[in-house]
C-alpha cells in the first residue's frame, strides 16, 4: 500500500491535470480492474461518458474524483496501481487497465496495474461530498479540519496498543506502517505502550510528530511530478534519507546511537529504538 505523501502526490497531480475536463469514453482493458464496481463494465463506461471532474480529493489513503451528478470515481491503487496522464500518441502501457478519454482531445487518464490488486469504481457522493464506501473513514493529521484534541482523545479511549490504534483509520486515517513507527521514534513510544496510560500531552505530541513526518515526505517527494506524469510508485528519495526508525534495524540511533531493533508486529515488523523508545512493563496494563 502507498502511504499518505505519495497518495497526495498523485492527488495534486490529477487535480492539477484532470479536474474540470468531461470524460469522452471510458475503456476497460481488464475486467478485473473495476471488480469492485458491480454493475460491471457496460455500466462503467455508461456512466463516466459525459461526466465532468469536479475535483481530486483524498481521505487518508483513499483516492477518488469527484463527478458531476454526485458520483466518485474511488482509485483502490493496491501494490502496484498507478495514474498516468499520458498524450493519446503514447503507446499502451503493458499493463494498462483502464482509459479515460476526455473530450478536449487533451492527454488521456490511464490506470496502470500490473498486479491487479488495485482498481476503479463508481460510489454515490454523500451529503458532505464523501464516497458511501469511505465515509467511516476519519480525517488524517494533514488535513486542515483534523482536531487533534478530539482525536487523541479517540485514541486514547481504546484499550489497545499505540501503534494498533494509528494504523486503525477510523480513529485517524493516512498513517501506514512506516510513519507509525517514525511518529513512535520521534515521541519516543513503544508501539506496545497501551493508549489508555497516554497522557494528553504525549498523544498530542505522537500526532504531531505523524503529521511532521508525513509533511517532511510531502516536501521530498512532492516536487517530482510537474512533468505530465502521475506516479504513485515514483520513489521520493525520501526513505532513503530521512527515515529515522523504519527499516534502520542494526543502525544507530540518530538521537542516542543506540542499535535500532526490530521486532514482529501484525505478520510485520516494528522498529524502534531500545533505549529512547523502553517496552513497557508488562504489569502496565
Ligand atoms: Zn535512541
Amino acid at each position: 500500500m502507498p502511504e499518505l505523501p505519495e497518495v497526495e502526490v498523485v492527488r495534486l497531480g490529477l487535480q492539477t491535470h484532470v479536474a474540470g475536463r468531461t470524460i469522452r469514453e471510458a475503456e476497460v482493458l481488464h475486467p478485473r480492474a473495476i471488480r469492485r464496481h458491480a454493475l460491471g463494465a457496460e455500466d462503467f463506461a455508461k456512466r463516466l461518458a459525459g461526466s465532468r471532474v469536479e475535483a481530486a480529493r483524498r481521505r487518508g489513503k483513499y483516492l477518488w474524483l469527484e463527478l458531476s451528478d454526485k458520483e466518485a470515481l474511488l482509485a483502490h491503487l493496491g501494490m502496484s496501481g498507478q495514474m498516468l496522464v499520458q498524450p493519446e500518441e503514447a503507446p499502451d502501457e503493458k499493463h494498462l487497465r483502464v482509459r479515460l478519454r476526455f473530450d478536449d482531445d487533451g492527454p488521456e487518464l490511464r490506470f496502470v496495474d500490473q498486479r491487479t490488486f488495485g482498481g476503479l469504481a463508481l460510489d454515490d457522493l454523500n451529503e458532505v461530498l464523501l464516497p458511501d464506501t469511505i465515509a467511516h473513514i476519519a480525517r488524517d493529521p494533514m488535513d486542515p479540519a483534523f482536531d487533534l484534541d478530539a482525536a487523541v482523545r479517540a485514541l486514547r479511549s481504546r484499550r489497545t496498543e499505540v501503534k494498533r490504534a494509528l494504523l486503525d483509520q477510523t480513529l485517524v486515517s493516512g498513517i501506514g506502517n512506516i510513519y507509525a513507527d517514525e511518529a513512535l521514534w520521534r515521541a519516543r513510544l513503544h508501539w506496545s505502550r497501551p493508549t489508555e496510560k497516554l497522557t494528553l500531552a504525549k498523544g498530542r505530541e505522537l500526532l504531531t510528530a505523524a503529521s511532521d513526518v508525513m509533511n517532511a515526505a510531502l516536501g521530498a517527494g512532492g516536487t517530482s511530478f510537474d512533468a505530465l506524469y502521475v506516479n504513485i510508485n515514483g520513489q521520493s528519495g525520501y526513505f532513503d534519507r530521512s527515515l529515522d526508525a523504519y527499516g534502520q534495524e542494526g543502525l544507530p540511533c540518530h538521537r542516542c546511537g543506540t542499535a535500532i531493533r526490530r521486532e514482529p508486529f501484525m505478520n510485520r515488523s516494528s522498529f524502534s529504538c531500545p533505549r529512547c523508545q523502553p517496552r513497557p512493563r508488562a504489569n502496565s496494563r
